[in-house]
C-alpha cells in the first residue's frame, strides 16, 4: 500500500511540484487549497500524513493542525508544516501547535520527502519505505540487501537503485531516458543504452533459482516490473 499523503498549499505551482514529486517517490497524493477544505477531506479519507502550509486562506495552517489535535479522530495524525517563516519562534510556535515537523521555504523535493519518510518511520513504522516487497523479492532498504526467495542476491549500486524504482512503481512502464532521469539523476549524461547493461545485470541477479523473470521489456516503450 502507498502511503497516502494530502498536501495543504494554495500556490498552485507549488502544488503541481509537490504532487509529482510525491507520486514519484511512491506516495499517494491529494490536495487540499485551504484549511476547511483540508479539514473536510481528513474527514473524507484519513492520510497518513498532511503536508500543511503555514500560510492559507480562510483557516491558517495553524489553526488546521490545532484543529487536528483537538478531535479524537485527528489527534495523531501525523503532521508537517511548510513555511516561509524561518524565525526561531516561529518555529516553535508551529511546533506547538502540534505539528511533528518543520519545514521552511524554499525547500527542495528530496528534503521534504527525507522528513516524510522519517516522520512516518516514527508515526508509522509498518508504513516506513524501509522494506520493500513484489512477489518473492524483499528489499531492505536500510541494510541494503535484496533477498529472493528468502536467498540473499548480491547487487551493484546501479542496479540496486534501479531495483528500487521499479519497486516503488511495480507494474509502470519506464522508458530508458525516464529510467535515466529517476535513477542516475539529471545532471549525469548517460547512454540510453547504459540502461540495458544494467537491466541485463538485474535480471541476472534477480535469477535466483529457478525464479521467473518479473522485468518485463515492453517493445520499443521501456521496461515494467510486473509478474509475467
Ligand atoms: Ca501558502
Amino acid at each position: 500500500m502507498r502511503p497516502y499523503i494530502l498536501v495543504v498549499e494554495d500556490e498552485a505551482p507549488l502544488i503541481t511540484l509537490l504532487r509529482y514529486n510525491l507520486e514519484e517517490a511512491g506516495f499517494d497524493v491529494e490536495e487540499a487549497t485551504d484549511g476547511e477544505e483540508a479539514l473536510i477531506s481528513v474527514r473524507e479519507r484519513r492520510p497518513d500524513l498532511v503536508v500543511l502550509d503555514w500560510m492559507l486562506p480562510v483557516v491558517s495552517g495553524i489553526e488546521v493542525c490545532r484543529q487536528f489535535r483537538r478531535r479524537r479522530e485527528t489527534r495523531d495524525l501525523p503532521v508537517i508544516m511548510l513555511t516561509a517563516r524561518s524565525e526561531e519562534a516561529d518555529r516553535i510556535r508551529g511546533l506547538d501547535s502540534g505539528a511533528d515537523d518543520y519545514i521552511s521555504k524554499p525547500f527542495s523535493p528530496k528534503e521534504l520527502i527525507a522528513r516524510i519518510r522519517a516522520v512516518l518511520r516514527r508515526t508509522r513504522p509498518s508504513m516506513s519505505a524501509e522494506q520493500l516487497t513484489f512477489a518473492d523479492i524483499e528489499m531492505d532498504l536500510t541494510a541494503h540487501k535484496v533477498t529472493r526467495g528468502g536467498r540473499a542476491t548480491h547487487l551493484g549500486p546501479t542496479e540496486f537503485r534501479l531495483l528500487r524504482h521499479f519497486m516503488e512503481h511495480p507494474g509502470r512502464v519506464f522508458s530508458r531516458e525516464q529510467l535515466l532521469d529517476s535513477v542516475w539523476g539529471h545532471d549525469v549524461y548517460v547512454e540510453p543504452r547504459t540502461v540495458d547493461v544494467h537491466i541485463r545485470r538485474l535480471r541476472k541477479a534477480l535469477d535466483v533459482g529457478r525464479s521467473p523473470d518479473v522485468i518485463r521489456t515492453v517493445r520499443s516503450a521501456g521496461y515494467a516490473m510486473e509478474l509475467q
